[in-house]
């Protein structure tokens, strides 16, 4: 199944041509900074199975350790996909970007030492520190 994740404004596109191999939560400070939400909802996909990339995509890297280097959309500002050097051969991509693919709910929740209080997980959503 194909789906597409798009920026606000449309212009810069991903493509996955399978289904992601992780679809995860995050509460850690950067996926907060990153969204301006509670949490950042993101899924992983191998590098083989993204299909195409349309439009201008601008890196950013990020002074993590390990490091991370994530690509916005310079027009609007989203940040849509990226590489993360603690996942080699795959590419993250912003869940939410995916708005009208249908994706299912995350089943795992990472940093959740930082998680909001009033934050509740899904189902069968597996915890991690
Ligand atoms: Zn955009
Ligand atoms: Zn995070």
């Amino acid at each position: 199944m194909t789906r597409t994740a798009r920026c606000c404004c449309g212009q810069l596109t991903i493509t996955i041509t399978a289904d992601p191999v992780a679809n995860a939560i995050c509460h850690c400070d950067s996926c907060k900074r990153r969204t301006g939400s509670a949490f950042g909802w993101s899924v992983y996909v191998r590098d083989t199975d993204v299909g195409t990339v349309t439009g201008e995509a601008t890196p950013y890297t990020v002074p993590t350790t390990p490091a991370a280097t994530r690509t916005f959309c310079r027009r609007c500002g989203t940040t849509l996909f990226w590489k993360a050097d603690i996942f080699p051969g795959m590419t993250g991509i912003a869940a939410g970007a995916f708005a009208d693919a249908g994706m299912p709910a995350p089943t795992i929740s990472a940093s959740s030492d930082k998680r909001c209080a009033w934050v509740e997980l899904p189902a069968g959503c597996f915890a991690t520190p």
